[in-house]
């Protein structure tokens, strides 16, 4: 008998469910090239079409920048204690 047929995997051997922990959730920073303000406009992993939609709209909470100048990356933090 020649079985090749990979067994459907049982509910007792299936994986759990892959679950994103908020934890694991990595922020992505905007800074605005006009004022410097820096934030995080969303966290990823996020649904494209919804990031997408939420950077289109990304617009600086301090002076107001439109999209077109905000830059992404984390800001270089300068303030480091010695
Ligand atoms: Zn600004």
């Amino acid at each position: 008998m020649t079985d090749h047929l990979t067994p459907a995997a049982t509910a007792e051997n299936a994986p759990p469910a892959p679950t994103i922990p908020a934890s694991e959730k990595s922020p992505l920073w905007v800074q605005c090239l006009d004022c410097g303000h820096a934030w995080v406009a969303l966290y990823a992993p996020m649904e494209l079409g919804k990031a997408a939609s939420l950077l289109r709209n990304l617009h600086c909470q301090n002076c107001g920048a439109s999209a077109s100048r905000i830059s992404f990356g984390q800001p270089a933090q300068s303030d480091a204690s010695a």
